[in-house]
C-alpha cells in the first residue's frame, strides 16, 4: 500500500473538478442548442401564418374596397391565421413555463377521466366509450395539467379518426395508468418515434388542415414527466393507436 501524498491527492481532485466543468460545459451547451432549435422551429411554424395574413392584407388594399367578396374571404383567413398563432403562442408559452409554480394535490384521476369522456362526447357528435377499474384512483398532481394532457390525447383521437374512442383507467401496481384508444389510421414505427418531438406532424397538411401545431404531444409528455410518469405510444397502420400515460398512486404514508 502507498500513502496517497498531498501532491497526488490535489492532482485527483483537479481531475475531478476537471471532469465535473466538462461535464457541466456539455450540459450547458446541449441545452442552448435545444433552446437555439426550439427558437427557429418556432419561427419557421410561425411565418407561414404571418406571410399569408400579409399577403390577404395587400389583396384587401389593391382590390378590396369594391369587391365585398374578397373582403370576406380574406377577412376569414386572417382570422384564423391569427387563431391558428394564438395555439402557437399559447402552446409555446406552456413548454417555457416554470413546472415549479404548478400546485400538487391529490385528486381522484377517475372523476377527471369521466369528466373529460362528457366534454369529448357533447363537444363532438361522437361516442365515447369510458371505463374505469374503481370509483377511486387517487394520485398527486395539478389537476389542470393533468386535465390538458387528456385533452390534447382525447383531442388528437377524436381528431386523426373517425370511429369510437375510448378512455380507460385503471390501476396497475403502484400506478394509475389511463389509457385513449382510437380506431384511426394508426402510426408507423419509425414516426411512433418522432411524435413526441416539439412541431413534429406525421402529415403536415392534414394536421394544419385540423388546426394541429405537433407541440400537443409534447407538452403532454413533459407534463407526465413533470409529475414522475410516462407518456407512450403503442399503434399499428391501419388498426388504431393506444396512447398510455402513466402516473404514480398518491400513497398517503
Ligand atoms: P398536432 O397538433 O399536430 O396534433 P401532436 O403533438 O398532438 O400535434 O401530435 C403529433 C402528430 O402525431 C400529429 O400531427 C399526428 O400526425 C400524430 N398523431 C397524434 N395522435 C394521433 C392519433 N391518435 N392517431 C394518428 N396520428 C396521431
Amino acid at each position: 500500500w502507498k500513502k496517497i501524498s498531498a501532491e497526488d491527492q490535489s492532482k485527483d481532485e483537479l481531475y475531478e473538478m476537471k471532469v465535473t466543468f466538462n461535464r457541466m460545459i456539455d450540459y450547458l451547451r446541449e441545452n442552448f442548442e435545444k433552446q437555439e432549435m426550439f427558437v427557429s422551429d418556432a419561427s419557421h411554424e410561425l411565418k407561414t401564418p404571418i406571410s399569408i395574413v400579409k399577403s390577404y392584407s395587400q389583396l384587401m388594399k389593391r382590390r378590396g374596397a369594391d369587391n365585398p367578396e374578397l373582403l370576406e374571404e380574406s377577412t376569414e383567413a386572417i382570422e384564423s391565421q391569427a387563431d391558428r398563432m394564438q395555439k402557437l403562442v399559447e402552446q409555446m408559452l406552456l413548454l417555457a413555463k416554470n413546472k415549479n409554480q404548478e400546485v400538487y394535490e391529490p385528486f381522484n384521476l377517475i372523476e377527471l377521466g369521466r369528466f373529460t369522456a362528457e366534454t369529448f362526447s357533447g363537444a363532438y357528435a361522437r361516442e365515447i366509450v369510458f371505463h374505469a377499474s374503481a370509483e377511486m384512483i387517487q394520485i398527486n398532481g395539478s389537476y389542470d395539467q393533468l386535465e390538458q394532457v387528456l385533452y390534447i390525447l382525447m383531442d388528437n383521437a377524436v381528431k386523426y379518426s373517425e370511429e369510437a374512442v375510448t378512455l380507460s383507467i385503471r390501476k396497475n401496481g403502484r400506478y394509475a395508468e389511463v389509457a385513449v384508444k382510437d380506431n384511426g389510421p394508426g402510426i408507423s414505427e419509425a414516426d411512433q418515434e418522432k411524435i413526441f418531438d416539439r412541431f413534429y406532424r406525421v402529415d403536415k397538411s392534414r394536421s394544419r388542415e385540423t388546426g394541429g401545431t405537433g407541440l400537443g404531444l409534447s407538452i403532454a409528455k413533459v407534463i407526465a414527466e413533470a409529475h414522475g410518469g410516462t407518456l407512450s405510444v403503442s399503434s399499428t397502420v391501419g388498426k388504431g393507436s393506444v396512447l398510455t400515460l402513466i402516473l404514480p398512486l398518491y400513497l398517503e404514508n
